[in-house]
């Protein structure tokens, strides 16, 4: 099913699309950062392939938004795994299947657009120095912290998103805080991910002789009343810590941002962290560190942001897409293409 809403002032209109590996995330939206046309749809319910699926919903959605009135100008994605944006190839991406993937130029042939591609964190982060519009100083030296299946990181130093030299920066999940610790999908041991992805936070508890239904909201919520959830929770807290303690001896950022599933413990994340962020970099002054603003729409939202690059933008782009975006998920993500 696509929601769509009546045509509105301006005609033009790009496609933003969120690769997961659960799901696809898609929306058509306006320079006002309207909605037009969305879909969410399970990422292999198309021949079993993410790449098929993703064709789907963006033909999908070009079709309602010409429809309703819009021009699509550019197609915007974010991807998950190793992404080079200049050519718009996705290198690799397990959870997709992907490797050495050219999207931009397979889409390019198929609808006749430009298309842009890039790492969904760094469209994250796109999304969420855009939502801070009075703070862009603090903002030009920045880190993007998405929570949720994995953990990466989007660097922004001197106002520049950071790529690094093959598209690869910001696995700052795999950064080992404990060379003795739980053995990691990487194969490694002790990486952040391994304690403070939600699926790790889940895996843990399980693991540990933990009750509770197997979600990390269900974990955050009991550790004041369960022991393992408590345990669990203070390790994936003391990983994150170590590893946003390091990011800082480096890279000096003068804000933090904790995005997508986990943000949404808030204070139960946040608190105990900046307290032992401060107290590993009780030599300097530690960076603050605050919940995201784009909330879980952050990899969309920034995709819109990417394909309209370039073009002037209403300054409450973000707030009125994440605005118009809230609260489908249940709805629609169980809804096939059609
Ligand atoms: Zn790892």
């Amino acid at each position: 099913m696509i929601d769509v809403s009546p045509a509105i002032d301006t005609n033009g209109a790009v496609i933003a699309i969120d690769i997961g590996g659960t799901t696809i995330k898609g929306a058509a939206v306006n320079r006002a950062g309207r909605v037009i046309a969305r879909q969410t749809t399970s990422s292999f319910a198309v021949d079993d392939d993410v790449l098929s699926g993703v064709v789907s919903v963006i033909h999908n959605l070009r079709t309602a938004a010409t429809s309703s009135g819009f021009q699509v100008r550019r197609i915007g994605l974010a991807s998950p795994g190793l992404v080079d944006a200049e050519s718009g190839t996705v290198h690799y991406a397990p959870n997709l299947r992907w490797k050495s993937l050219r999207l931009k130029d397979l889409l390019e042939d198929g609808f006749n657009l430009p298309v842009r591609v890039e790492h969904d964190a760094r469209t994250g982060a796109m999304a969420e120095r855009s939502a801070h519009p009075s703070q862009s100083r603090r903002f030009d030296d920045f880190v993007f912290i998405p929570l949720g299946t994995g953990v990466s990181a989007a660097i922004v130093t001197a106002g520049v998103l950071v790529a690094g030299a093959t598209g690869a920066s910001g696995e700052f999940g795999h950064v080992s805080v404990d060379p003795r610790g739980e053995l990691c999908v990487c194969g490694r041991n002790g990486c952040v991910e391994a304690y403070a992805s939600a699926s790790s936070i889940v895996a843990r508890y399980r693991r540990l002789g933990g009750v509770l239904p197997p979600s990390a909201p269900a974990i955050a919520g009991a550790i004041t009343s369960d022991p393992i959830a408590a345990r669990v929770w203070d390790d994936a807290v003391d990983a994150l810590a170590r590893g946003i303690s390091s990011l800082t001896a480096v890279l000096d950022p003068a804000v933090i941002v904790i995005g997508v599933g986990l943000s949404d413990a808030g204070p139960i994340l946040l608190e105990p962290l900046r307290v032992r962020v401060s107290e590993n970099l009780s030599w300097r002054t530690a960076p603050d560190i605050i919940q995201s603003k784009a909330g879980p729409r952050a990899g969309l939202v920034g995709a819109a942001l990417l394909a309209w690059t370039g073009t002037p933008l209403e300054s409450n782009f973000v707030e009125a897409a994440c605005v118009s975006l809230r609260g489908d998920d249940a709805a629609v993500a169980s809804t096939s293409p059609r």
